[in-house]
């Protein structure tokens, strides 16, 4: 027990700790050759309003490793963060959605669409994130207000001045912000308050046993009246049955994204997706 043994104690070899080691090495650099050889996709999801028509979709990145298969985010995001690929991913994934924005832009049946892209803190952190946001926007000619970051509690830990500063340099340029996973933070009610956000994104989490454990219904209740009073959008993230959509609709809340409506789907699949709806229910 390398903590127990103390500060000044070092830890020579600890087989367990030496096979995680190696285990991240071999990720990381298996993540440098898929970088440079386009295995990666973004998937989008779809985001339904209050009266069940779709609002925008999330953007989620997808790894497609030749031999392991497709390899979820989750697996991947921590060790692409810590060798630091995320800039290039991420800088890759926000013009893969604006691309997107920009073809939605001239149909009619689409421009209305929002595009939401997860932007980790060691993306926002980088000194130069807000100036490519607004590159890449302008580069592709679209309106800022279609494309939405989703931002994470996480990112308070580097000082709320400093992340205020550049969240509102977003908001000047007309991007929408929505904080991520809202509730398995720290942020405190006051550091939200502050915060210029337009959303509040309430995590799967909670949704998914809202029905029968009276605390996690306690919470999405609580995020969403807290939305309501700071005059934010709300959304519940992994909606997986109708009695959950229900129960939040209940509470107020707007939006709704999940397995309930669809899957992240590659862009050719959203596309038939959308198509079926729109021949379902013209507009
Ligand atoms: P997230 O932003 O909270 O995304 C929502 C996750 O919930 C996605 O997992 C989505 O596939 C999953 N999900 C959606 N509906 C349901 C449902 O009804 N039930 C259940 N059980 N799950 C549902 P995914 O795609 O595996 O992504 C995991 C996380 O990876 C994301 O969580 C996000 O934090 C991160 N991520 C994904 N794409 C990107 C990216 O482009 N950049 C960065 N920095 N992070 C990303
Ligand atoms: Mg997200
Ligand atoms: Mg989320
Ligand atoms: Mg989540």
């Amino acid at each position: 027990q390398a903590k127990s043994a103390g500060r000044n104690t070092v830890c020579f070899f600890d087989p367990e700790m030496q096979a995680v080691v190696s285990a991240n090495a071999a990720l990381a650099s298996d993540l440098r050759q898929a970088w440079r050889e386009n295995q990666f996709q973004v998937d989008y999801q779809p985001q339904v309003g209050a009266d069940g028509r779709m609002i925008g979709v999330e953007a989620l990145l997808r790894w497609q490793h030749p031999t392991r298969g497709t390899v979820p985010p989750d697996q991947f995001i921590p060790a692409a963060e810590e060798t630091s690929l995320i800039i290039p991913i991420g800088r890759w994934v926000l013009d893969a959605a604006c691309a997107q924005l920009a073809e939605w832009s001239r149909r009619p049946d689409r421009k209305h669409l929002t595009i939401a892209v997860n932007v980790s803190v060691r993306q926002f952190r980088h000194p130069e994130f807000v100036d490519e946001v607004m590159q890449v926007v302008q580069e592709w000619g679209v309106p800022p207000g279609k494309l939405k970051l989703e931002l994470t509690e996480s990112l308070l830990a580097d000082g709320i001045d400093v992340t205020i500063a550049k969240m509102g340099s977003l908001k000047d340029m007309g991007v929408a912000l929505s904080l991520d996973d809202f509730g398995i933070g720290y942020s405190s009610l006051s550091y939200l308050k502050r915060l210029p956000l337009d959303q509040l994104k309430i995590d799967r989490e909670f949704v998914k046993d809202i029905l029968v454990d009276a605390n996690d219904a306690a919470i999405a209740r609580t995020v969403i009246g807290l939305a309501h009073s700071l005059n934010l959008d709300v959304i519940a993230e992994g909606v997986e049955t109708e009695e959950q959509r229900a129960f939040l609709e209940r509470q107020g809340c707007g939006s709704y994204q999940g397995y309930l409506f669809c899957v992240p789907l590659a862009i050719d699949q959203l596309e038939a997706f959308m198509d079926r709806l729109q021949e379902e229910a013209p507009a």
